[in-house]
């Protein structure tokens, strides 16, 4: 892993274009902070949960304007509830775009 000043064009066009937030080193310390003070237990609770949190997920998505770095916006989550929120987000994600282009409601809706 290349570190320090010898790549500095790289940092520069990451925090101009935000950063990939899975890889830094920022974003590694907020996900261990969050699992620290969550104790490494899954706060979703989903159906299929596995209790154990692997991974920190962010209360109000990035891309919804959550906080990226806020552990206040961070929860401890277990794969299978991540992935299943990740599923939604990406669902909610697809409506927010379909929304510039309204679909008018099924007749059958209520
Ligand atoms: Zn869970």
């Amino acid at each position: 892993m290349v570190r320090g000043p010898s790549r500095p064009g790289v940092v520069a066009v990451a925090w101009a274009r935000g950063w990939s937030r899975t890889s830094s080193a920022e974003h590694r310390r907020w996900a261990a902070a969050v699992l620290r003070r969550d104790r490494f237990v899954c706060q979703l609770r989903l159906d299929g949960c596995q209790r154990r949190a692997s991974a920190a997920d962010h209360v109000t998505a990035v891309a919804e304007g959550g906080e990226p770095l806020d552990v206040a916006n961070g929860q401890a989550v277990c794969a299978s509830c991540h992935g299943r929120k990740t599923r939604e987000e990406a669902a909610r994600g697809r409506a927010r775009r379909s929304r510039l282009r309204p679909v008018p409601p099924h007749p059958g809706a209520v």
